[in-house]
């Protein structure tokens, strides 16, 4: 006979440990905004307060069409606006469309010195041109073996998904949807598709170039390090109450960029945001 079983042996399972509840991965983006309000408060109001005092209020104007300031943006990355304006000059005598002529209204966040007024390029005539031919054309703004193939690519793209060459429907869509479309072409990243949407609609996006960039790490409005890709969204954090002054924001940094807070020898004497800038003072409010 087999013994009875003891009474004080449960038959009912061990419940299962309640599983620890994974905490979600914070916001890189919105934890800086969070963290500058609350030890650095007003940091950018302040910034852009002290900038609009010395360089004035910087209204919104379209500056180009958004096809042109595409491919201008394209001509002048790594090389000086002036650069670009000659390539993109070239383009247009050496592919005309006949179309209206169109004013460049480049704004003070602009190096160069704005393209005279003419029609935009023939387009279909770019993307069809013998890539040699355009490299000829494009090279005064450098990097031309680069740029004239990414030039067409683009046209291609842009071509192939809505059957002609005009971006006007960007205006219509969210800005974040806008960006992650032009996002989408390859070679066009964050900066160079805020550049687009904040000059050619108003959109509240904020491209971060090499003075805007530079300027916010001195006075820190952004970390010491990025990466850059995060930086552009910790940017649309901070202006989150404030959408509007993106626009102001960009060209006030980056022509403060070139005016005061240049790479080489910045010229805090005359800086109006020198009391809460961390270049000069690591310990600045
Ligand atoms: S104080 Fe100097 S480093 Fe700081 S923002 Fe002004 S010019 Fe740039």
């Amino acid at each position: 006979m087999s013994p009875a079983p003891s009474a004080s042996r449960s038959t009912t399972k061990p419940k299962a440990r309640p599983k620890k509840r994974k905490r979600a991965k914070p916001n890189p983006a919105l934890a800086w905004a969070r963290r500058l309000a609350r030890y650095r408060p007003r940091l950018l109001e302040d910034t852009l307060e002290a900038l609009e005092g010395i360089y004035g209020p910087q209204v919104w104007r379209r500056r180009l069409d958004p096809t042109s300031e595409l491919i201008l943006t394209i001509l002048t990355q790594s090389t000086a606006d002036v650069n670009a304006e000659q390539a993109f000059v070239a383009l247009r005598s050496a592919y005309p469309s006949g179309l209206a002529e169109e004013d460049h209204i480049p704004g003070a966040g602009w190096g160069g010195a704005g393209l005279p007024r003419g029609a935009p390029p023939d387009w279909a005539a770019v993307e069809a041109a013998p890539p040699e031919e355009l490299m000829r054309v494009v090279r005064p703004a450098g990097l031309h073996t680069q740029k004239a193939p990414r030039i067409q690519a683009t046209l291609r793209k842009i071509r192939e998904e809505r059957g002609d060459y005009s971006l006007e429907f960007l205006g219509a869509m969210a800005p974040l949807t806008a960006r992650d479309w032009l996002s989408s072409i390859p070679g066009i990243g964050k900066k160079t598709a805020s550049v687009l949407l904040l000059f050619c609609f108003n959109h509240p996006l904020m491209p971060i170039d090499r003075h805007v960039e530079r300027v916010s790490r001195r006075i820190g409005l952004l970390p010491p390090k990025g990466p850059l890709d995060v930086d552009h969204d910790r940017y649309l954090a901070m202006l989150a109450g404030a959408p509007e002054r993106s626009y102001e924001t960009h060209v006030l940094l980056i022509h403060h960029g070139r005016e005061i807070c240049q790479a080489r020898n910045p010229k805090h004497e005359l800086c109006p945001i020198r009391h809460r800038c961390r270049f000069v003072d690591p310990k600045a409010p």
